[in-house]
């Protein structure tokens, strides 16, 4: 089976109005894009549903976070059942701010990752090395240590409900991107550990995407490498470039 190119374009807390957020959406809506790419937008919890029911239908919508009980007394967050009665098919879980300003634990992440796929969503599940472990040489430790609660909690068959976006923590809102052969070593990795912790189907079906820092510029030598399955994109996806990165293998 091949991998179907994937984009997803994470708003984090932006924008600032919900004019601003019309206007991204009307952007997206006039563009002219690769049918081949899954597009995946995940805007602030604010906007979901009011983004799903604008976005065009050839894209999908994602939200940035979601707890791991279905419902109850935990103030401020959403349930995996919520998104999914909202008609949200993705979200997206262990990102590298979740994990430093919120300190969301490789357990948690596992836990938020089993409950949402649990309740039918798809996950974006983000890992990563920051620079002083890569400086270390720890950056498939790191990774691996991200991946191995994960494993541990999902049957073989959720893999099918997974997208790792692998986001070098040094290269996230840095304007400094990996190289493609930074990119493609760390994706290899991963596959290898995917197929040796889970299975060699999983490994090659699972699709490893890049983020950090990802912009029209350097999308299609990063998108041109053998492991790299699609992006994860932050501040570009706020930008009219945007749509060329969606277009990257054009
Ligand atoms: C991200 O937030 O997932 C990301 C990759 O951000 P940026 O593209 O801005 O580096």
């Amino acid at each position: 089976m091949a991998r179907k190119f994937f984009v997803g374009g994470n708003f984090k807390m932006n924008p600032s109005t919900r004019e601003q957020k019309k206007v991204l959406v009307n952007t997206l809506n006039s563009a002219s894009v690769d049918q081949d790419v899954e597009v995946v937008i995940a805007p602030p919890a604010l906007y979901v549903i009011p983004v799903k029911e604008t976005l065009r239908g050839d894209f999908k919508v994602a939200a940035q976070n979601c707890y791991e009980k279905p419902s109850g007394a935990f103030t401020g967050e959403i349930s995996p059942a919520q998104l999914v009665d909202a008609g949200i098919p993705y979200v997206i879980l262990g990102h590298s701010e979740r994990r430093t300003l919120f300190h969301e634990t490789s357990e948690q992440v596992a836990a938020k990752t089993c409950a949402a796929i649990s309740a039918g969503l798809s996950v974006i599940l983000c890992v990563g090395e920051t620079l002083q472990e890569r400086e270390a040489e720890k950056t498939k430790e790191v990774v691996e240590s991200q991946l191995k609660p994960v494993v541990a909690a999902l049957s073989e068959a959720d893999w099918s409900k997974v997208v790792i976006a692998y986001e070098p923590v040094w290269a996230i809102g840095t304007g400094k991107v990996a190289t493609s052969a930074q990119a493609q070593e760390a994706h290899a990795d991963i596959r290898a550990y995917l197929s040796t912790a889970v299975s060699a189907s999983v490994a090659e079906n699972t699709r490893i995407i890049y983020g950090g820092s990802v912009n029209a510029g350097n999308c299609k030598e990063l998108g041109s490498q053998k492991d790299v399955d699609g992006f994860l994109v932050g501040g570009a996806s706020l930008k009219p470039e945007f749509v060329e990165i969606i277009n990257a293998k054009k």
